[in-house]
């Protein structure tokens, strides 16, 4: 797995995240993948308070107890509702820039390091992977490294909260049935790259996985997966725990 950080002069990112916090807007965060026209990123978005979220992510937030890792914790909007919630959080992440806007904010506990890092070996009660959390694996591929980490970060009694959405509506055929080649990738495995301004970020790689085969690997590693929740479009909240 990669576990590198971010450099400042390739975080699209979090230099749309540190402009917002600081001047209350932003320029345009655009997205860019092989599969998709070009995208963009509310950035104002990126800082949404608990009332604003989807119904996933406030279910997540409800659910998390004991001490809580935001993984990939952005702009810090869900460990900030965590905090005033009275929960215990810590938020990681790989762009410096959205650390120190975290650190800004009052995000109490916040590290600069990426999730796979062999260094940070921490435990939690509840890991909070959120705003399509498996994206963070990358590749399915990576799901045995990803399980690995699972069990080193969490405590026995421990879960994940984990949102995500199943793409296959990309495939859809007019009869309302899904062409989907299986010799081909898994069709959740989307390349993405950032701009804003003329930072432009690197490629990376962004899991998007539907429920049936999370559980798979799941169980296969030693997790059992529950659907806590289903969004409007393909979207839902599991929680994974181990068996
Ligand atoms: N959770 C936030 C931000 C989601 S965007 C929200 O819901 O608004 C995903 C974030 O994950 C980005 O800020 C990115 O920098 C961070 N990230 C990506 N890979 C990571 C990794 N391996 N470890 C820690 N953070 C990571």
């Amino acid at each position: 797995m990669n576990t590198s950080l971010l450099s400042p002069d390739k975080d699209p990112m979090g230099t749309a995240i540190s402009d917002y916090s600081q001047k209350h807007k932003a320029d345009r965060l655009r997205v860019f993948s092989s599969l998709f026209d070009e995208d963009e990123i509310p950035v104002k978005e990126l800082f949404r308070p608990f009332k604003q979220m989807p119904l996933l992510e406030k279910t997540a937030l409800e659910m998390a107890k004991g001490s809580v890792l935001d993984v990939g914790a952005g702009s810090g909007c869900h460990s900030l509702a965590l905090q005033e919630m009275g929960k215990e959080v810590c938020a990681i992440e790989i762009s410096p820039a959205s650390v120190e806007v975290m650190k800004k904010r009052g995000v109490k506990d916040v590290r600069l390091i990426n999730l796979f890092n062999e260094q940070f070996s921490d435990k939690f009660d509840t890991i909070l992977m959120l705003m399509n959390g498996s994206g963070i694996i990358g590749k399915i591929e990576n799901m045995p490294a990803f399980f690995k980490k699972m069990k080193q970060l969490l405590k026995s009694e421990g879960f994940i909260l984990m949102d995500s959405s199943d793409l296959r509506y990309l495939y859809e055929e007019e009869d309302g049935s899904f062409l989907v080649d299986l010799n081909d990738d898994y069709y959740g495995e989307i390349d993405f790259q950032m701009q804003y301004k003329d930072i432009q970020g690197e490629t990376f790689d962004w899991l998007y996985i539907d429920f049936q085969t999370l559980s798979l690997y799941a169980s296969e590693y030693g997790f059992k997966a529950e659907l806590i929740k289903e969004g409007k479009h393909y979207d839902y909240l599991a929680k994974l725990s181990i068996i």
